[in-house]
């Protein structure tokens, strides 16, 4: 199997005035590779994952998508921000707009699709999400997972390469949980390239193609999911996980 570059962060530096978050961060990721990103409250996990989206500007440091070095300077980073679609814990969506609404906004308004298509092919993500039942529906009457599963949908209507998830499950009740990380699995298991921010370890060793453990704004170790759970190098990584499961 041919492996090609998606996504490479080469010594990403942030602060937030004093405040040094991202720290020499290092960051390979293929096409279909899915990255689990693990690490305590206050690591860094989240602004990395801003910088990579382009909702905060990194200090310095590269981030190469798809082959090219994406600056601010040189890109417009509204068309890049197409390419790479993030999930959050919350999932604002437009509660005045119906499920359906939520999803084709920014394929018409932002892509300029045709109505007409983007209403087709809105469906069909919403169909694969398990929401074919619930086009017409407003936000205010569907459970956490099924918000969730709109809000995947909605990123996924942008037809992007990578796909970003902050804690998509940490704001759900726990009967919730299972179907949104089934969602997110059947979108692995496709081939979507993912960095998915999380603390459910189950999905982690499972759907993880690889692991990377942050602590205080660095990468400490990075392995596959069966060397960072069974066989931490890091005595660091070590109490992390002994302090999680
Ligand atoms: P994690 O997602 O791993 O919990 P974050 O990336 O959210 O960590 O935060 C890392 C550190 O950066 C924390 O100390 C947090 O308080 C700080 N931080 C995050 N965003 C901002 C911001 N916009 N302004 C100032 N400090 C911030
Ligand atoms: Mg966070």
């Amino acid at each position: 199997m041919t492996t090609k570059e998606m996504l490479r962060v080469e010594q990403l530096n942030k602060s937030f005035g004093d405040l040094h978050v991202l720290k020499n961060v290092d960051l390979n990721v293929d096409e279909s590779d899915v990255v689990v990103l693990i690490g305590a409250s206050g690591s860094g996990k989240s602004t990395l994952l801003r910088c990579l989206n382009f909702l905060e500007m990194k200090d310095d440091g590269k981030i190469v998508l798809e082959g090219e070095q994406i600056e601010k300077e040189t890109h417009n980073l509204n068309k890049i921000r197409e390419h790479v679609g993030m999930v959050f814990q919350h999932f604002n969506l437009f509660p005045h707009k119906t499920v359906l609404e939520n999803v084709i906004e920014a394929p018409v308004l932002v892509k300029n699709i045709p109505k007409e298509q983007a209403i087709e092919e809105g469906k069909a993500l919403l169909d694969k999400v398990g929401l074919g039942d619930k086009y017409d529906v407003y936000p205010s009457t569907l459970s956490g997972g099924q918000k969730q599963r709109v809000a995947i949908a909605r990123s996924l209507a942008m037809k992007p390469d990578v796909m970003l998830f902050d804690e998509p499950t940490s704001a759900l009740d726990p009967e919730l949980v299972g179907e949104v990380l089934a969602t997110m699995k059947e979108l692995a298991d496709e081939g979507m390239t993912m960095i998915v921010v999380t603390h459910e370890m189950g999905f982690a060793k499972e759907v993880a193609d690889w692991v990377v453990y942050m602590h205080d704004g660095k990468i400490v170790e990075y392995g596959r999911p069966d060397e960072i759970f069974n066989h931490p190098k890091e005595k660091r990584t070590q109490e992390f996980l002994s302090s999680i499961l």
